[in-house]
């Protein structure tokens, strides 16, 4: 069990904020509704909470990768309309069916399953067939797709399916000018033109992430699936800040010092000395580490590479030296006054002109996704 009050980390999460977010959303994406994305624990966030506080901020659907994520969100009592979408022939169909989960039919197998579930259990499942646009992903190409989709139309009429929805993703919904976003959103437009000549009666058409919800109205379709901006972090950080959209952050991550030191000049700081002192200085020790989710990447070699920023009293200082398994060093500098206790943010909104997921992104070369959904499970996640 995790002693919320006695950790010396935690990630403090604002619902106010997911659910503000949720309705900028919705009003960017007027005539859609929205499913929130909440798999991969609510991108760190955590599951339930942000399932909660999205449904609050008006999304009527929410999405998850496993089927482990959809049978948790039932079993905390939340009834709303959950899509389902990576699962393999050894998934608990029958279970999710019962569950009143709607699951996505991205390969002819999974059509065969899903039918044989539903009979099985003498029950009907929604599904959603899903159109390989030019991910390249998970998803049936075309010519499959038109196959799946007489199968899944023969099996409507027995009553085991009912084919409720058309659905892709894309591969540069974040380079809104990309040509494949235009090529994939007219295969796409075929398929369900496909779809409903063949008498499919669509409840849902949907190929919106956050970045095409924020940036192309005209994908919208009837169901629009942000993750990443429902947790206010921006999916086209080159284009535009979360605050360009009208979001706001919701993940503080935040420690406290468990030690302060002066040292000399000269002196080599955390493993393999990556860096080293250039002048007398207090160094601070940080309790969060790699496995904590906090990237190895994100380590600090002066002069060639500064680490990951951290707010220590009012100063964006970096991580000197590796990043360790549970904690790091920050140069606090000459003199500095902090004492062990004292607070460390390590991103949060950014309002204060402190750093954010994005700048841990950048300093770990990778994307402000990685830097929320890789935060592990030891650190507490404290919901205001
Ligand atoms: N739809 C699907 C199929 C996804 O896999 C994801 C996440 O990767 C999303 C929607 C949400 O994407 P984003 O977080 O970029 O909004």
């Amino acid at each position: 069990m995790t002693v919320v009050s006695s950790y010396p980390a935690r990630a403090v999460v604002d619902l106010g904020a997911i659910r503000a977010n949720v309705r900028a959303l919705a009003d960017h994406a007027p005539t859609a509704q929205v499913m929130a994305v909440v798999k991969a624990d609510g991108y760190g966030h955590g599951l339930v909470p942000v399932a909660l506080a999205a449904l609050d901020g008006g999304a009527t659907w929410l999405g998850v990768a496993q089927t482990s994520e959809a049978l948790a969100l039932r079993a905390a009592g939340i009834r709303t309309r959950i899509l389902t979408w990576l699962y393999s022939p050894s998934a608990p169909l029958r279970e999710l069916i019962e569950a009143d989960v709607d699951l996505s039919v991205a390969a002819p197998w999974a059509l065969a399953a899903v039918v044989s579930a539903a009979r099985e259990c003498g029950r009907t499942a929604r599904i959603h067939l899903k159109v390989d646009t030019g991910l390249g992903r998970n998803g049936m190409l075309p010519p499959v797709f038109a196959e799946v989709l007489d199968d899944a139309l023969k099996a409507q009429a027995e009553g085991a399916v009912a084919v409720v929805g058309v659905w892709s993703h894309f591969a540069f919904a974040d380079e809104p000018a990309h040509p494949t976003v235009l090529a994939q959103a007219v295969v796409f437009a075929e398929a369900v033109a496909l779809a409903e000549a063949r008498g499919a009666d669509l409840e849902v058409r949907h190929l919106a992430n956050s970045a095409a919800t924020l940036t192309n109205p005209a994908v919208h379709y009837d169901l629009v699936r942000p993750g990443i901006a429902v947790y206010g972090l921006s999916p086209v950080p080159q284009v535009g800040g979360p605050q360009a959209y009208g979001l706001v952050p919701a993940m503080t991550l935040e420690a406290e010092l468990i030690s302060v030191k002066d040292v000399p000049a000269g002196q080599g700081v955390s493993y393999a000395h990556a860096y080293t002192t250039s002048h007398a200085t207090t160094l601070g020790v940080v309790p969060l580490g790699y496995a904590d989710g906090i990237p190895r990447h994100a380590s600090g070699s002066l002069p060639n590479r500064p680490g990951a920023p951290v707010r220590v009293g009012g100063r964006t200082l970096a991580i000197a030296g590796r990043v360790c398994m549970d904690q790091f060093v920050v140069d606090l500098g000459p003199g500095a006054v902090e004492v062990a206790g004292d607070r460390v943010e390590l991103f949060g909104t950014g309002a204060d002109g402190g750093p954010t997921a994005q700048d841990w992104a950048q300093a770990a070369d990778t994307i402000n996704y990685e830097i929320v959904t890789r935060l592990g499970a030891r650190v507490p996640r404290v919901y205001v």
